[in-house]
């Protein structure tokens, strides 16, 4: 097999109606998965949680396998991860949503090995001309400069502190950042500074960092949402292959908790027909091992992330295809997706407000909906320039 180059006239996702039922999107992603020249074989995205890899949405073409007439046995290793070095400028991305509580962010990564099917992180990968299916799980940029930006971006005569979000966007501990210790030197200038910090994560990595963690904690500087979407390890494996298991990641609030480090538990995605049934059984887990706060999202698909779920559930859940998209439907106002602020977060309807009152219910049951605790920015200092010289006083 060879990969060649076809114009994007014909392409997909480009020039798939602006919506359609669920029955005839679900028929089209039946129809892609059966197809070789579309879907990538099984073996070669082993551990991986995408199943295609449809051209990035701002390509000028698109790539198909197709047989090259040879008739080789050709035995393809797995995908490798890549690593690609970044050297940006700066390293903190200021956003003004109102619908999310923090004003700005670091990545230290962009694309995540994680490789949840569902990440809304995914369309992202476009704007680096790759594919938000195996390309971003596989294909993962980092920013090994970020502390020492981060250092002279706190130091700027007119920087004001605020809680800076990581984990937003993609996940600092993912598995690449045990060789390069990013997140790690973020958080050391970040403690230094007694500047306040808000992460997001799957992965147990992040008790590495507890010693950081909990003396910022001390000061009510960091909080730590761990995000869990289904006890079930079969079903985690499939949607989140690389991530920690359901066990590692209440073992990991666990932990934290126990250190002094507050965490939120985050139910997120809820994916209708697929965890929603599970939102009181992992709030309850999570409350029984220490979290204290709580949060949920519905499933969020931003551009061709729509066709990549399709792919993925014509894949592992055929049957129940077509059932999670109307549930999804009517929540989104008749869309796959709403991208308005406000409801982005939580959809509308009768099936989106029936999940808002079953995770308040449980909770408000369990306690975990009494405090959003603020982080202080009033003790931040800003970082002082080593020079190599003693203070002489
Ligand atoms: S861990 Fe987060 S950032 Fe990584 S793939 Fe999963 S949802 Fe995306």
């Amino acid at each position: 097999m060879t990969v060649r180059a076809k114009d994007t006239a014909r392409d997909p996702v480009r020039s798939r109606p602006v919506n359609r039922s669920p029955i005839e999107a679900a028929e089209a992603a039946r129809r892609r998965m059966d197809d070789p020249a579309y879907r990538v074989e099984a073996d070669l995205r082993r551990g991986r949680g995408a199943v295609s890899n449809p051209t990035g949405r701002y390509e000028p073409a698109q790539r198909e396998t197709f047989d090259d007439g040879w008739d080789l046995e050709e035995a393809l290793p797995p995908l490798p991860t890549e690593v690609i070095v970044e050297k940006p400028r700066t390293v903190i991305t200021k956003n003004d949503s109102p619908d999310i509580g923090y004003d700005r962010s670091i990545n230290p990564y962009r694309g995540c090995e994680h490789g949840c099917s569902y990440c809304f992180a995914r369309p992202t990968h476009a704007y680096q001309g790759l594919s938000s299916g195996l390309d971003f799980e596989t294909k993962i940029f980092a920013k090994p400069s970020a502390p020492e930006l981060l250092e002279k971006e706190l130091r700027a005569p007119n920087y004001q502190p605020g809680t800076i979000a990581i984990g937003s966007n993609t996940d600092p501990y993912q598995p690449i950042e045990r060789r390069f210790r990013i997140m790690r030197g973020i958080l050391e200038v970040l403690n230094r500074a007694n500047h306040p910090v808000g992460i997001v994560t799957k992965s147990a990595l992040v008790t590495r960092d507890i010693d950081i963690l909990a003396q910022m904690a001390d000061r009510q500087l960091a909080k730590v949402a761990i995000s869990i979407t289904t006890l079930d390890p079969a079903l985690a494996r499939k949607m989140e292959p690389r991530a920690a298991s359901p066990a590692k990641r209440l073992e990991t609030v666990r932990k934290l908790t126990e250190a002094g480090i507050p965490v939120c538990v985050l139910v997120a995605p809820v994916i209708p027909a697929i965890n929603d049934h599970e939102i009181e059984a992992i709030l309850k887990a999570a409350s029984a091992a220490g979290a204290t706060e709580a949060g949920y999202v519905l499933l969020r698909l931003p551009h061709d992330l729509k066709e990549l779920v399709r792919d993925w559930l014509a894949e592992h859940y055929p049957d129940k295809l077509n059932h999670v998209f109307s549930l999804l439907q009517e929540a989104r106002g008749g869309k796959d997706y709403d991208s308005n602020w406000g409801v982005r977060q939580t959809g509308v309807g009768p099936y989106a407000w029936m999940i808002g009152r079953r995770f308040e219910t449980a909770a408000e049951r369990l306690g975990l909906n009494k405090r959003s605790l603020k982080l202080r920015t009033d003790l931040f200092r800003p970082p002082v320039k080593e020079t190599g010289q003693l203070s002489l006083f």
